[in-house]
């Protein structure tokens, strides 16, 4: 078991799931549902997380 496998730079807010179709509730004339897409804060819909610059060199 690799224990030391790459940390994934998945956004741990959304767990990579960076954008969610949320439905309004409100129907379409066609009578679709209104879906609004809403896309993670923290990476802005990427899914990932952008390497902050400076922090990996903060060595302890
Ligand atoms: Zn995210």
């Amino acid at each position: 078991m690799p224990q030391h496998a790459p940390t994934p730079r998945v956004c741990r807010d959304c767990d990579g799931h960076a954008s969610a179709m949320v439905t309004t509730g409100a129907r379409t004339l066609d009578g679709s549902r209104v879906l609004v897409r809403v896309d993670c804060p923290a990476c802005q819909g990427t899914g990932h997380h952008a390497p902050a610059a400076g922090l990996v060199r903060a060595g302890r």
